[in-house]
């Protein structure tokens, strides 16, 4: 019989598997578990995906593991062949999809065994510190500290260390002194409990329209796979049927993922889960954490001990053991699409995989779903639960357009904007403002010879931030100083159009003595920045909040009772075929901000082009009619969802280099449609809308198909002879299936 072997994969680029032979003592560790292997002249992290029994490696070649990491797989099978499934259908090496699915330190080989070694003060390296010890190790002395800061009693484990170089050495140095002691612990785990009162408020009871949704839901198989999208409108309630749902779920033993586009822009949401289920451990995985605090949130995942895990997009993948429900919320938003490095992969769309696969309901919330979401309602493959009204009496808000041609405008604030801003303030409401555009100004420019402020790495102007005496790229983060004068010509500069700094200055002219907020991501880098900016909204301290697409995010301010849209027009004529679709999202999820509470709500959106065809029929038939309308025009141009697109994009220093490696790429088709007669079109190469970003060129190549399949396997075969081209070597480039931007 021949001796078993194992398949593994590694973090590299290369679309292969690596056989090894097992370890020569010890059990044979399964497919999921972790592994050291040689690999060239180094050793690297794998993860089995089989054991195999043959290989195409003589036997004589073959090497052997250098050791096992885990006991028991940290992938069970169903979430490996989801690893599969990805790296098949977004035509990316496994190794690298399932190094994204794994957090840092996991990656570096971080034990998440039951025990871990853990550090602490003894008592003589206590009072050593306490007495200034000791006065010249630095690193030994940042250890101690580290130490007394972190100990929660249970001591301080290694890979909470590892943030701090050359902390091995000193820890050497300081046992062997006896100021500190060494031992096992358990991994901590970050599931974590909601604490406080348990919730003493009663769950409201449910409007018509979120019992039927709980209803339907309930009447189906818990077992079976189903989508559905809860399309309800904004303030509708969503979340308390998630609720609902969630606790149906938790209440069969089931574990519940919810996948959330930004962290930072929905602690609401985290809230409500923690307060509704006080007793349900939770664990929370976004890229805000520390790598040790991501390590442990996965642990409390993998574990098992977390019974509701709530992520931003990677935590798809989250390792839930015994899943009985997933929940996408705002299903339409682009973070869920990893749009940069190499595997770029959508969280909503392997979110119903990852479902169907384990044969359990999803439901994908939104109140301005995707049109691929409402294309699947339309064929069938989803169910649609329909909140048409908001909960607790809520009325939707009106719109109404402002013509800036017709008016007089300041700083871009028309006057009816104003004045109708004064009647707000003055009835005790509050105000948002959006404008989609951060900085004091878009632009700097020369008031004699015509010359603007140009970014030199990239075909953009730079921002003008005035309060920082700044100017800024938005694209690729240069910075200098505000010049004074024209470099050109030495003549006056002055700043044109309009950013959120210069709104607010302009807002805190016009209405003195009314406190205003700013939220965009100049002001909040932070997640605690973020807090404080929400604290002052919804203690009503704030009475305006400027803004950018970021206060459109699902907040529940209930004395919001007026929303001005600064400028809709950026957007009205985007080459993008789905820019109408993102422009409608922003101004209805902008819009919903409006009139949550008792007073009715009153959105103003200022535009030159009243009379523009998205516009007018959002106004008139709301998101619903302008999605319709525009899944006709898709279906007439055949984009997406009525056909499938990839998009194969490079970049380089030189511009000739990248067009000539997508020609080369483009050039190899025609044999390989020949072959594998699939029905498709190539269009491009064709530089991206802005070529020039930091530095480097880019361009893109569309592969465009009304069938899935026949692009999937047009793929397969070009792909490999593409990443073989001489070209490849002069460039970056990703292949990106699905894209969301086509830039
Ligand atoms: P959405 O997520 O659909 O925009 P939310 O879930 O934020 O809406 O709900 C809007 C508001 O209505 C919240 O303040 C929520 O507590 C409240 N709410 C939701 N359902 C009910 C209900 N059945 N009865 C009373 N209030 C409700
Ligand atoms: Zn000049
Ligand atoms: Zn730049």
């Amino acid at each position: 019989m021949n001796q078993p072997l194992l398949r593994v994969v590694v973090d590299t680029p290369l679309r292969r598997s690596f056989d090894y032979l097992p370890a020569a003592e010890g059990a044979l560790p399964a497919p999921g578990c972790r592994v050291r292997v040689p690999f060239g002249n180094r050793a690297l992290i794998g993860v089995i995906i089989s054991i195999e029994s043959q290989s195409d490696v003589p036997a004589s070649k073959l090497k052997r593991i250098h050791e096992v990491i885990d006991d028991a797989p940290i992938f069970d099978e169903p979430l490996l062949a989801l690893l599969r499934w990805a790296s098949d259908y977004y035509h990316h090496p496994l190794g690298e999809v399932v190094a994204t699915a794994l957090p840092k330190l996991a990656r570096e080989g971080a034990r998440l065994g039951a025990r871990v070694e853990c550090f602490g003060l003894t008592t003589s390296g206590r009072e050593a510190l306490a007495a200034g010890e000791p006065r010249r190790a630095a690193k030994q002395r940042r250890v101690l500290e580290w130490l007394r800061d972190h100990d929660d009693g249970a001591g301080v484990p290694a890979t909470a260390l590892a943030e701090l170089t050359g902390w091995r050495e000193a820890a050497r140095a300081l046992q062997a002194k006896d100021w500190i002691h060494v031992g096992e612990r358990a991994v901590p785990s970050a599931a974590q409990l909601a604490g406080g009162e348990p919730a003493a408020v009663q769950p409201p009871a449910l409007s018509a329209e979120q019992a039927a949704a709980v209803e339907a839901v309930g009447l189906r198989d818990p077992n079976a796979f189903h989508a559905w999208l809860l399309h309800g409108i904004t303030g509708s309630g969503k979340t308390e049927v998630y609720l609902r749902l969630a606790a149906a779920a938790l209440a069969r033993g089931r574990r519940v993922l919810v996948l959330v586009p930004e962290i930072g822009l929905t602690p609401q949401l985290v809230g409500r889960f923690a307060h509704r289920f006080p007793d349900v451990p939770y664990t929370v995985m976004h890229s805000g954490l520390t790598d040790t605090l991501r390590l442990s949130a996965w642990r409390a995942t993998s574990d098992g001990s977390a019974r509701l895990v709530l992520g931003t997009r990677s935590a798809v993948f989250a390792p839930v053991p015994d899943l009985g429900l997933m929940i996408v919320d705002e299903e339409h938003d682009a973070s869920f699409k990893q749009q940069e490095g190499g595997f770029r992969y959508s969280a909503r769309d392997l979110a119903v995989v990852r479902a169907q696969a384990l044969g359990i309901p999803i439901i994908l919330g939104s109140a301005t779903p995707g049109l691929e979401s409402l294309h699947n309602v339309a064929s069938g493959r989803y169910t649609r639960l329909h909140l048409p009204r908001r909960a607790a009496n809520a009325q939707p808000p009106m719109l109404r357009l402002v013509d800036l041609r017709a008016e007089r405008v300041h700083a871009g604030l028309s006057t009816t904007a104003v004045t109708t801003m004064q009647q707000h303030l003055a009835d005790g409401g509050q105000v948002l403002v959006y404008i989609n555009r951060r900085g004091y100004a878009p632009t700097l420019a020369c008031t004699a010879c015509g010359w603007v402020a140009p970014c030199q790495a990239c075909d953009a102007r730079l921002t003008v931030y005035r309060n920082a005496g700044r100017l800024r790229c938005h694209h690729c983060g240069a910075d200098r100083e505000l010049p004074r004068q024209c470099p050109q010509c030495g003549y006056a500069v002055k700043t044109v159009g309009q950013g959120t700094e210069r709104v607010e200055e302009t807002l805190a002219e016009t209405f003195p003595g009314v406190a205003i907020a700013r939220l965009d991501r100049d002001v909040v880098r932070r997640s605690d920045e973020l807090a404080a900016v929400m604290t002052r909204v919804a203690s009503g301290e704030a009475r305006i909040l400027v803004g950018t697409q970021m206060v459109a995010k699902g907040h529940d301010f209930p004395a919001v009772t007026l929303v001005v849209v600064l400028n809709a027009d950026q957007g009205l004529f985007n080459t993008d075929f789905r820019a109408a679709e993102r422009l409608a999202q922003t101004i209805v999820q902008v819009a919903g901000r409006a009139g949550r509470g008792e007073r009715a709500g009153l959105v103003l959106i200022q535009t030159e082009y009243p009379e523009h065809p998205l516009l007018a029929g959002l106004l008139e038939g709301g998101y619903d009619a302008f999605a319709t309308a525009a899944l006709e025009e898709r279906r007439a141009a055949g984009w997406p969802p009525f056909s499938r697109l990839a998009a194969l994009r490079a970049s380089a220093t030189q511009a000739p280099q990248a067009i000539a490696f997508l020609e080369a790429a483009r050039a190899l088709a025609p044999e390989i449609l020949r072959r594998h007669a699939a029905p498709l079109k190539l269009l491009g190469p064709a530089p991206a809308a802005m070529a020039k970003r930091a530095g480097r060129h880019h361009a893109q190549l569309l592969i465009e198909s009304a069938e899935r399949g026949a692009l999937h396997r047009f793929l397969d075969h070009w792909l490999p002879a593409v990443e073989a081209l001489p070209e490849a070597r002069r460039v970056r480039f990703a292949l990106d299936v699905d894209p969301l931007e086509l830039f």
